[in-house]
C-alpha cells in the first residue's frame, strides 16, 4: 500500500482554534492558484490538505504549454507535445495544434506554485465538514486536527465537494472515472494520443501522454458505473507497455455552483473540469485565479465577502455555455457510427479548421488571464449585485 507524506504521530498537534483571514482547503491545482493570487496581500492565508504539497498525483498531468509558461512553471515540464492523434475503429488522424500540450512533473509543479504563494502557511489536515457560521462572519471548518475558523473559506478539495452538503457521491453523481498506468518510456513521441473506440470503453476514451521517462496510459469513462481497470490494462498491452504504477480518480463533467453557503468553490469541487476532454488542470488554475482575485479585493478592503461571492458566482455562470456545448458533445460523440466519426475527424484535419477549433478550445480559459489586470473589484461587485439570485 502506498504511504503518502503527511504529518503523523506527535507532529499532529491540535489546530483547534486556529484562525486565518483566508482558509484554502486543498493544495492542488485550484487551491494553490487561489493562494498564489493572494501572495503579498498582507492577509493571513492558511492552506490545508490531507497530504503534503505535491504528494498525490491523480492525473496524467498534461496542460497547454502556454498556461505553464504564463504561470512560471516551465521548469516542471517533462515533455512538450505539439501534436494530437485520434484513433477510431475507422482510422487515425494526427493534428498539429496551434499551441502545444506539455506533460509535467506533479510534485515539482506544485512546489513551484507554492514558492509563488508568499507568506501563506500550510498544514496537513483532513477536512471533514463545515461547522458553525458566527455572527462576526467567521466560518468554522472541522478537520481531523480540530476546528479552524476564517471569514473567507475556499473548497478546492476536488470532485467530492467536501464543504457542501450533501457531497457528490458516485455512481449517482455526474462524474466520470479515470484510471491510468505509468510504465517506463524512452521519451519518444511528440503527440498526445487519444483512442475513441467502443471496444476500449463504451462512452469515453483512452489516452497516452508521453512524459519523458514514463508514459501515462489510461482510460476514462463518462459513465461512472463502468469500471476502467480492464480497458486500461488492455490499452497498455496493445501499446506493448506494462500495466504498472496505477493511479485513478473521479472527475466531474458538469459545471456546479461556484459558491454555496458563503463558501467559494474552485476546480473540480465546482465542476470546473471540462466535459468531453476531462481537462481540469488549466480550468482549476483559471477559476482559482478568478476566485483569488475576488478574495484579494476583500482582504485589501476594496470589496466585501457578499460582493465577492456574487462576483465570483457571476464569473462562474458566464462559462455555462462552453461547458454545456462540451457536455452535449460528450453525449453525442459516443453515439456516432465509427465511420462517421472517422470521417468527421479527417474533415477537421484541415489546418485552418484545426487552428480555429483548438483556438476556440484554449480561449475558453485562455492563458492571457494569468497576466490580465482584474477589473476593479468594486465595479465588478456593483455590476454583479444587479444580477438577481446569482449568489447560490
Ligand atoms: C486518471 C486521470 C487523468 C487526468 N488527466 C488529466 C490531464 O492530463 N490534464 C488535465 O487537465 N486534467 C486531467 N484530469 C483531471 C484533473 O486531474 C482534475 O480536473 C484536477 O486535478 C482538478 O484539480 P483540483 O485542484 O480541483 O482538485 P484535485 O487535483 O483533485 O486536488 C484536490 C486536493 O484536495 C485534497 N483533499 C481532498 N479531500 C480532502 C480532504 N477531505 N481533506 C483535506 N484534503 C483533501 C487532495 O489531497 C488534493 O490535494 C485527469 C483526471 C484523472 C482521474
Amino acid at each position: 500500500m502506498t504511504v503518502r507524506a503527511t504529518s503523523r504521530g506527535a507532529q499532529r498537534t491540535s489546530l483547534e482554534g486556529t484562525r486565518a483571514e483566508v482558509l484554502i482547503c486543498g493544495a492542488s491545482f485550484a487551491g494553490l492558484a487561489v493562494a498564489r493570487e493572494l501572495a503579498d496581500s498582507g492577509a493571513s492565508v492558511l492552506v490545508v490538505d490531507r497530504y503534503e504539497i505535491g504528494e498525490r498525483q491523480t492525473s496524467a498531468c498534461a496542460c497547454p504549454t502556454p498556461w505553464l509558461e504564463a504561470l512560471g512553471l516551465s521548469d516542471s515540464i517533462k515533455q512538450e507535445l505539439p501534436y494530437m492523434s485520434f484513433t477510431t475503429p475507422g482510422g487515425s488522424v494526427r493534428y498539429r495544434l496551434p499551441w502545444s500540450w506539455s506533460s509535467f512533473d506533479y510534485r515539482q509543479l506544485c512546489l513551484l506554485l507554492w514558492d509563488q504563494c508568499g507568506q501563506a502557511r500550510f498544514e496537513t489536515a483532513k477536512v471533514e465538514s463545515v461547522g458553525e457560521q458566527h455572527a462576526d462572519g467567521t466560518i468554522d471548518v472541522i478537520t481531523d486536527r480540530g476546528t479552524i475558523s476564517a471569514p473567507l473559506v475556499v473548497d478546492a478539495l476536488g470532485w467530492r465537494r467536501v464543504l457542501s452538503s450533501p457531497h457528490y457521491q458516485p455512481p449517482q453523481a455526474p462524474l466520470s472515472r479515470g484510471l491510468e498506468v505509468h510504465p517506463d518510456h524512452d521519451g519518444s513521441g511528440d503527440a498526445l494520443d487519444i483512442w475513441v473506440e467502443r471496444g476500449i470503453v463504451r462512452r469515453g476514451y483512452g489516452w497516452r501522454v508521453p512524459a519523458g521517462d514514463e508514459a501515462r496510459i489510461g482510460v476514462g469513462s463518462y459513465d461512472p458505473v463502468q469500471h476502467v481497470k480492464e480497458p486500461t490494462v488492455e490499452l497498455a498491452e496493445r501499446l506493448d507497455r506494462d500495466a504498472v504504477r496505477y493511479q485513478g480518480n473521479w472527475f466531474p463533467h458538469r459545471l456546479r455552483e461556484g459558491t454555496e453557503d458563503e463558501i467559494f468553490f474552485a476546480g473540480d469541487s465546482a465542476g470546473h473540469c471540462f466535459p468531453l476532454s476531462g481537462e481540469g488542470i488549466r480550468t482549476a488554475f483559471y477559476f482559482g485565479i478568478a476566485c483569488g482575485r475576488e478574495l484579494r479585493a476583500v482582504v485589501e478592503g476594496r470589496s466585501d465577502r457578499s460582493a465577492a461571492l456574487i462576483a465570483y458566482q457571476r464569473f462562474n455562470c458566464a462559462h455555462k455555455r462552453p461547458f454545456a456545448v462540451a457536455l452535449a458533445l460528450q453525449r453525442l460523440i459516443p453515439t456516432l457510427p465509427p465511420r462517421l466519426l472517422a470521417a468527421l475527424l479527417s474533415m477537421i484535419g484541415n489546418q485552418r479548421i484545426v487552428d480555429r477549433a483548438f483556438g476556440w478550445y484554449l480561449n475558453q480559459a485562455a492563458p492571457q488571464f494569468v497576466d490580465s489586470i482584474p477589473a476593479p473589484a468594486a465595479a465588478t461587485a456593483r455590476a454583479a449585485k444587479t444580477l438577481s439570485g446569482a449568489s447560490r
